[in-house]
């Protein structure tokens, strides 16, 4: 039996079941406790052409959230418990991975978390992890494991992730939590798409009923993405690789996800006028910029809501492992 949140387990951001009209992602006002336009930051004034679009400032919502966690760890200090614990496992000398596990250290510490970073040599053996992760599993003070990805080649980050305990896998990438999110039930959500989701409630628009495309389908962005949508009532398309025709389906969303790591991959004639386009993509280039997968000038012209990169998606997936991790808490306390 897959682990499983109880359903009427104290989980604020667990959602469950079909098309809740109450919930903040249906409502056509904006009710969440996210002010929205607070976060509609003009482009215009940062100096970038004409702009039709409202800028979704992952950084700004993702701020608002670690003041959330802050003070429900420290009230949680008051009344005697110790500081959440998450364990990372970070592999090898990856830089980006490197720099992921640094941000995410920074903000565990920013809200009273402990981040315990394990840093294993590149030649480590897939046993020799596995042992880890089940050292981490029965260790009673470790609240969330996050295995750094991608992983060396002759590991199968698979087989590992398969191990972890499914109550402690606050990155929502092991097969229980991927499973449990395409049966509609509560779980750990996969930080992405989780935050993406998050960003898309800020806006206050409903989502329910909307022509959805996600253009990219891995396991751990893609395919979780498209069933975030399904599950507040999008249409969803996903486009990939072998699309026939990927800008076709992209030019008929009204909320367009892009994650394929192809820097300006999406231009104007991909967007349909006045759509939420959502870019997870980061590209590194040589001069050590980052670039995402949209095209952000020509694309902020004709969209209505539009993500930065970096300081979009970015941020909040980050956040959503705090959330996860706090989730985990309040599940085991309760
Ligand atoms: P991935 O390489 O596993 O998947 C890329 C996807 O893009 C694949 O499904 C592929 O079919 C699709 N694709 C490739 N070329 C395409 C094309 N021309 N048209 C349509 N689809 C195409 O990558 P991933 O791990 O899913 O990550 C995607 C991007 O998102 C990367 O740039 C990654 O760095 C970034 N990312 C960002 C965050 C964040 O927090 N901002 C988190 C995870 C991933």
């Amino acid at each position: 039996m897959p682990w499983q949140l109880p359903r009427d387990a104290a989980v604020p951001r667990v959602f469950f079941g079909d098309f809740d009209p109450t919930h903040p992602f249906h409502s056509p006002v904006a009710s969440s406790p996210l002010d929205p336009p607070s976060f509609a930051t003009s482009l215009r004034s940062s100096g970038i052409g004409i702009v039709s679009a409202r800028l979704l400032n992952g950084e700004a919502i993702a701020k608002d959230i670690r003041k959330d966690i802050a003070a429900e760890i420290r009230g949680r200090a008051l009344r005697g418990h110790q500081p959440p614990r998450l364990a990372v496992i970070l592999v090898g000398d990856n830089p980006a991975s490197k720099l992921y596990v640094r941000l995410k250290r920074r903000d565990c510490e920013r809200v009273g978390m402990t981040c315990d970073v394990r840093e294993l040599p590149e030649t480590i053996t897939e046993a020799e992890l596995a042992g880890m992760v089940i050292e981490l599993n029965r260790n009673a003070k470790v609240d969330g494991i996050l295995i750094q990805l991608p992983l060396p080649r002759h590991i199968s980050a698979n087989n590992v992730v398969q191990l972890m305990d499914p109550k402690k896998d606050v990155d929502g990438v092991s097969p229980s939590s991927i499973g449990l999110l395409a049966l509609r039930e509560p779980g750990y959500r996969c930080c992405t798409p989780k935050g993406v989701m998050t960003l898309l409630a800020s806006t206050g628009e409903s989502l329910l009923g909307k022509d959805a495309c996600v253009i990219g389908a891995s396991n751990h962005v893609g395919r979780p993405m498209g069933l975030e949508l399904l599950q507040v009532g999008c249409t969803v398309t996903t486009a990939h690789k072998y699309s026939r025709d990927a800008r076709a389906h992209a030019s008929r969303a009204d909320i367009l996800v892009s994650a394929t790591g192809i820097a300006g991959l999406v231009t104007k004639d991909w967007v349909k006028p006045g759509a939420i386009v959502v870019d997870v993509g980061i590209e590194q280039q040589r001069d050590g910029r980052i670039r995402g997968d949209v095209e952000f000038e020509e694309v902020a012209k004709v969209a209505s809501w539009i993500t930065p990169v970096p300081g979009g998606v970015g941020p909040m997936t980050r956040v959503s492992v705090l959330e996860n991790v706090m989730d985990s808490v309040i599940n085991r306390d309760a």
